[in-house]
């Protein structure tokens, strides 16, 4: 085995130890109670997880995007709701390190790097969701700074981030090019936040209607350059993809070891149900869909550190990951028979758990409205 090979299994030995011991054994329990596991993101801190890709200079630990891949597989294996909190989290220190100025680099990424800052990422709206250019909320520079007013919705980790990387117009007639996005730190005035909203998954990983009454920011809030949000906001989309095919890789893998052990375990007609032909089709479909999805993020992970262009890149991993998850995670509860449709199974969660993956981030609709805006030209060798 190569150094870096030798390298990443010994990570993931690291981090699956870690969360085999600290974060499965009371995801169950989250989900019933939607609890937001506070102490769980602080030892995702404590254990250096929470900038694994965010470059040494600005507090980060400096390496491959594959490595984040590889702490996000192990989390989601465990826990999706938690993985959820990680990956908005990313989302939300991706506007900062691909849009923000020197001076906002150095002084929110080592803080967020570390985990002793928790991030958010606030793009969509009540009647804005895949269509961002037709936002409302509105920012209006006045002398004593940007006046905010709107709301967004559906925002992950809104109440328990320490700031939340926000969009709004600050030229309403420019459209996609009169976004501007803005750090919001927690307890600004003017912001209130609904009950965390009733979710079929992820339900320890709250989400919230975000309300601006006259908010209040400062010029220096603007992350880089007025009108850049749009812009902003698709770049670090593009690169948080590739985080949620991790996601959803993780939740796969823990489907698919559930599916043969039950396979092992579980008797019928005299023999243990991994016999039959049937259930053997199944887990090898479910093996080769996993391969293909991690072999798929691994290659968008190497376009994102190469620096080249990320948009097919991210949304096909994004895409066959997240489809083929819930492909995998479905042919699982199968296997599972009744048992799997119990709410004291695992399976169960993973089912409701897996939903979103296709909706967040981009719908898998969208996705593919970008894979093929963004395909080569068919005269191109680079397919
Ligand atoms: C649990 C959860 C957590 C979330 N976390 C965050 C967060 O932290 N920050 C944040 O900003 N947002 C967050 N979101 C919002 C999420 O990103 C949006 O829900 C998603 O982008 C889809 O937007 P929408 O719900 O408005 O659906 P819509 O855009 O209204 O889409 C509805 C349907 O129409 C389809 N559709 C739309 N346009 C087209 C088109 N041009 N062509 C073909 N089909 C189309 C979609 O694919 C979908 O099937 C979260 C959502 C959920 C449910």
């Amino acid at each position: 085995m190569t150094d870096q090979l030798l390298d990443a299994a010994e990570f993931r030995t690291t981090v699956r130890a870690f969360a085999n011991r600290e974060i499965h054994p009371g995801a169950a329990f989250r989900d019933e109670t939607r609890e937001f596991p506070a102490e769980l993101v602080k030892r995702l801190g404590e254990q250096d997880l929470m900038g694994i890709s965010v470059p040494e200079e600005f507090g980060g630990l400096g390496l491959s995007t594959k490595t984040q891949l590889i702490a996000i597989e192990e989390v989601a294996r465990t826990d999706a709701a938690l993985a959820s909190i990680y990956t908005a989290h990313y989302l939300g220190l991706e506007p900062i390190l691909v849009g923000g100025t020197e001076e906002q680099k150095c002084r929110w990424l080592p803080r967020l790097a570390s985990g002793e800052l928790l991030a958010g990422f606030a793009l969509t709206e009540p009647d804005a969701g895949s269509d961002i250019a037709s936002m409302r909320t509105t920012a209006r520079r006045e002398d004593d700074g940007w006046h905010l007013s709107g709301s967004k919705t559906y925002i992950s980790n809104a109440k328990e981030a320490d700031l939340v990387v926000l969009f709004a117009k600050t030229d309403p007639s420019a459209g996609f090019r009169g976004i501007t996005a803005f750090v919001l730190p927690r307890n600004t005035p003017g912001v209130s936040y609904s009950e965390p909203q009733d979710k079929l998954g992820i339900r320890s990983a709250p989400t919230y209607t975000v309300y601006l009454d006259d908010v209040v920011l400062p010029h220096d809030a603007v992350v880089g350059t007025e009108g850049r949000g749009g812009n902003i906001a698709l770049t670090a989309l593009n690169r948080a993809r590739i985080d949620v095919a991790a996601m959803a890789n993780g939740i796969a893998l823990r489907a698919w070891e559930l599916g043969r052990s039950y396979a092992a375990e579980r008797k019928q007609f005299g023999h243990p149900i991994a016999e039959f032909q049937a259930i053997q089709l199944l887990l090898g479909a479910c093996d080769a869909q996993l391969v293909a999805s991690r072999v798929t993020a691994d290659w968008a992970a190497d376009v994102k550190d190469a620096g080249a262009d990320l948009r097919r890149a991210a949304s096909v991993s994004k895409y066959v990951a997240t489809e083929a998850c819930f492909s995998i995670v479905d042919q699982t509860v199968q296997i599972h028979g009744g048992a799997g449709f119990m709410r004291e199974s695992e399976i169960e969660r993973l089912y409701r758990d897996c939903r979103i993956l296709r909706i967040f981030e981009g719908t898998s609709q969208i996705q593919l409205l970008t894979i093929a805006s963004n395909a080569p030209s068919p005269r191109s060798t680079d397919f």
